[in-house]
């Protein structure tokens, strides 16, 4: 088993006297900045002004200054912005407030790993990356527990990257749970294969083909509906609380034996080469170019796409399902 860091492990007085900024309010920065400060942690919350995350830092009671006036009074700096926007605000805002002895944090490695963040050598480099949504680290903390998170040194120019990096992890809840080491490159890798092979692109691609299976055969699409998609949540939740085992020891025999002879003739040999391709072009660099220019042009394939999914009738079935079930947010 991987090293495992508890809270006994991790000293918070390691960032006594650094204010640690914390640059976008959204997902992970209102929750880190708030699980922070709650630690008893100096603050500073980068965040522009005219959206919804300015008022939001504002009604949770910081006072909010500019990406760039926020960099230069911290020591610490936690880059929490959509990734391809973070190339951006560092090069213009953060990079020129930057100091020697200065640390750059990251939740995730896409910027660093992909070269699009290439921080001087004479600042620290490391990723506290919680796993989990920012409404459940938040949340989760203040329950008194904390999310797990991952932590990765990528330059460790002060000789305590690690335990700052530890302590950032303290500070937002991370070491109540537990602390697992791992790289830059490898957070990256793993994060965007387990999202696009199983997690986001596997899943609506098995839930879109079960739906369309049963539609063309002439079943209704509500009965489609329930059983392709709607019910995946009580699968998952039985596989999230016990692993395969938990979830097969809840279902019926017979939906067992299914399970057990029928997933292999769905997932096979060609999904698991169609996985190593997407692997590869992670590995390679490949995924992220065309990311990235797709994004240069104005998104235009994210945008059919997304649209096109949009328009499918398991959404139109579904809206209508859950909105007879109340329960539902
Ligand atoms: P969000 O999409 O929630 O970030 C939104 C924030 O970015 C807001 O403060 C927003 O301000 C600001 N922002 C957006 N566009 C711009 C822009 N063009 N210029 C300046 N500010 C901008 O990000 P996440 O919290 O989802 O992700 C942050 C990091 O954390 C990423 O590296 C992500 O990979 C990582 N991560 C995310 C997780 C998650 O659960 N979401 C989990 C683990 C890691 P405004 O409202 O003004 O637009
Ligand atoms: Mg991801
Ligand atoms: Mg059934």
């Amino acid at each position: 088993m991987v090293d495992v860091y508890y809270d006994k492990d991790a000293d918070l007085g390691k960032l006594n006297g650094k204010k640690i900024a914390v640059i976008g309010y959204g997902s992970q920065g209102h929750a880190q900045a708030q699980n922070l400060r709650d630690s008893g942690l100096d603050v500073v919350v980068g965040q522009r002004k005219g959206g919804a995350s300015y008022e939001q830092a504002v009604a949770d009671g910081f006072e909010p200054v500019s990406a760039a006036e926020a960099a230069a009074q911290a020591e610490i700096i936690q880059i929490l912005l959509p990734d391809v926007v973070q190339r951006k605000v560092y090069e213009e805002d953060i990079k020129p407030n930057l100091e020697a002895g200065n640390a750059l944090v990251f939740s995730h490695g896409f910027n660093i790993h992909y070269d699009q963040i290439v921080p001087p050598a004479d600042v620290d480099v490391f990723m506290v990356a919680p796993k989990g949504p920012g409404h459940i680290v938040r949340r989760i903390y203040k329950d008194g527990e904390g999310v797990p998170c991952l932590l990765a040194l990528y330059q460790d120019a002060t000789g305590h990257a690690k335990d700052l990096g530890l302590a950032y992890a303290k500070g937002i809840g991370g070491t109540r749970a537990g602390v697992i080491e791992t790289t830059f490159k490898e957070e990256t890798e793993t994060d965007l294969f387990g999202e696009q092979a199983v997690l986001c692109g596997g899943v609506t691609e098995l839930v879109k083909a079960g739906f369309e299976t049963l539609v063309d055969a002439g079943y209704q699409p509500e009965i489609a509906y329930f059983e392709c998609l709607n019910e995946l949540k009580l699968i998952v939740d039985l596989m999230y609380e016990g692993g395969l085992t938990k979830m097969r020891n809840s279902i019926s025999d017979t939906a067992e034996y299914g399970d057990l002879i029928a997933g292999e003739k769905v997932i096979n040999e060609s999904s698991r080469e169609a996985m190593a391709e997407l692997l590869k072009d992670v590995k390679n660099g490949e995924f992220a170019k065309r990311w990235l220019l797709e994004n240069q042009v104005g998104r235009p394939s994210y945008n059919k796409r997304r649209e096109q999914d949009e328009n499918h009738q398991i959404e139109q079935v579904g809206a209508k399902l859950r909105s007879m079930m109340n329960w539902i947010d």
